[in-house]
């Protein structure tokens, strides 16, 4: 049984999901399809994954009532504007094959691109809940200082502020704003895209604990209360990836997981003040 995390818009989340970055178009509407069989029942896309048109294909097939899915998209850095924010949701449903997404997330703040105003992106974005289309909205890639910005200039607080964090970057510092002000936490690239799975400390923990690399670094992040949704284009792995709700870390198991903090060096993504780039 997956447990869910409320939100402080009244709404709720599966604490555990399933990832699409990297998952090609072309495969997509298979391997969401083996994840929605293995048991999941939230997805995580993207507008810049340019997958959602297969991900919509497996909803469809899947004959899963639309009210037990929980699916999530974002904004591309390429529509910040407020007209491309609302005609992209548009495409993005119709990819999507649904008449509302429950949480739409701005991917990247872009502080450096759109004269820096990503308040005016936030408040597009708002907008899309007035109507049921966007049941929640929230943000990616955002560091307290934009949180603070667009808190400041809209007076609304997103949901959910879904950022880079695994063992080698805990990003903690950036967790703590967010739960300041009410917002949940989804860890993305929860295993550092593969990174932290081959670490020696995590293999004798796995070892000790007759569990994978995986299995106990995902179990690291549902203790700290982060939501994750992991990736994989393998059914197996899919199905080791949920398995995580019947054993727990000891505190001198966490505390050893929480040792391999490496701080920025331990980053797989770029630093939010300076991405700035958009697709074609
Ligand atoms: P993950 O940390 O989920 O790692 C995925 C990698 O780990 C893949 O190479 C996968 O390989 C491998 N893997 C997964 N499970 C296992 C396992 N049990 N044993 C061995 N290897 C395994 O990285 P992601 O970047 O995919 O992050 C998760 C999700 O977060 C994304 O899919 C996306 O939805 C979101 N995300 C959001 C970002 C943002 O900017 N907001 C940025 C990046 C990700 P294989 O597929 O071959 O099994």
């Amino acid at each position: 049984m997956i447990p869910s995390i409320d939100l402080h818009d009244g709404t709720r989340i599966p604490q555990l999901g399933f990832g699409t970055y990297l998952v090609d178009p072309a495969d997509a509407a298979e391997v969401v399809s083996a994840a929605l069989q293995a048991g999941y029942r939230h997805i995580d896309t993207a507008q810049m994954y340019g997958n959602e048109a297969g991900v919509g294909e497996a909803i469809a097939q899947s004959g899963i009532p639309r009210g037990d899915l929980y699916v999530t998209t974002k904004l591309s850095t390429a529509n910040h504007a407020p007209d491309d924010v609302r005609r992209s949701f548009e495409q993005s449903l119709a990819d999507l094959q649904v008449d509302y997404v429950d949480l739409f997330l701005m991917h990247w703040p872009m502080p450096n691109r759109y004269g820096g105003d990503f308040p005016a992106t936030w408040r597009a974005m708002v907008e899309l809940v007035g109507d049921g289309r966007a049941r929640s909205v929230g943000v990616s890639n955002f560091e307290a200082s934009h949180l603070d910005r667009i808190i400041a200039e809209t007076g609304v607080v997103p949901v959910i502020n879904q950022i880079e964090a695994h063992p080698y970057f805990p990003n903690d510092v950036v967790r703590a704003a967010s739960r300041r002000h009410g917002i949940a936490v989804e860890a993305w690239g929860p295993l550092g895209q593969g990174a932290v799975l081959d670490d020696p400390a995590i293999a004798r923990l796995a070892a000790g604990l007759g569990r994978s690399p995986a299995q106990v670094i995902l179990r690291w992040h549902i203790e700290r209360g982060d939501i994750v949704f992991p990736k994989s284009s393998h059914p197996e792995r899919m199905r080791q990836n949920m398995e995580l709700f019947d054993f727990e870390l000891t505190a001198a198991q966490t505390a050893i997981i929480d040792g391999l903090d490496r701080g920025d060096e331990g980053r797989v993504g770029p630093h939010p003040d300076s991405f700035d780039w958009i697709p074609d």
